[in-house]
C-alpha cells in the first residue's frame, strides 16, 4: 500500500495549537488507500499543546508574544522530513495556512487573518525534495 505522510492535526487531538483537532471526514476513505504516516512538525520540534499561535514572516516564526520560535519550526520540520525519507513517501497531506505545513497561502504575520503566498517551513523544505503538497482543499485529488 502507498504511504502518504499527514498532519497529525487531521487525525486527532493534541497537535493542533488550541489543543483541539482539523478531523477530515474523508480520514476512512483514505485508509482504504493509503497507509497514513502522521507528522506533526511543530509538536516534533519541542512545542507544547496547547500553545501561543504563531505566524511566519520572511524565515522566522514569532508567536503572538513576540517569541521567536524559529529553531523549533526548522527542527520538527527536519525530524518530520527524515520521516519521510525513512519511508520513501513521495505524497503529502497537510494542513493549510498554517505556518508549518501551509501550502501556497499563510497568514501574514499581523496575527489579523490576512493571508499571503507563501508556504509553512515545512512545506519549503517537501518542496526541495519534490514532494507533491495536497491540502484539505485538494484532498478527493488523492482518491
Ligand atoms: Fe497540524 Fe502541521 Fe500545525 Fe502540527 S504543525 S498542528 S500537523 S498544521
Amino acid at each position: 500500500m502507498e504511504k502518504l505522510l499527514i498532519s497529525a492535526c487531521f487525525l486527532e487531538k493534541g497537535y493542533k495549537y488550541n489543543g483541539l483537532d482539523n478531523k477530515l471526514e474523508i480520514i476512512d476513505k483514505l485508509k482504504e488507500k493509503y497507509e497514513l504516516i502522521m507528522v506533526c512538525p511543530e509538536v516534533f520540534g519541542g512545542l507544547n499543546t496547547p500553545r501561543i499561535p504563531a505566524e511566519r514572516i520572511e524565515n522566522k516564526v514569532i508567536n503572538q508574544e513576540g517569541l521567536d520560535v524559529t529553531n523549533n519550526y526548522i527542527e520538527g520540520a527536519i525530524k518530520s522530513l527524515n520521516i519521510l525519507k525513512a519511508n520513501s513517501i513521495k505524497k503529502a497531506l497537510l494542513k493549510a495556512k498554517s505556518p508549518s505545513c501551509g501550502y501556497k497561502k499563510i497568514y501574514d504575520g499581523s496575527f489579523s487573518h490576512k493571508l499571503i503566498d507563501g508556504n509553512g517551513v515545512f512545506v519549503d523544505m517537501l518542496l526541495e525534495n519534490n514532494v507533491e503538497i495536497y491540502t484539505e482543499d485538494t484532498v478527493l485529488e488523492l482518491l
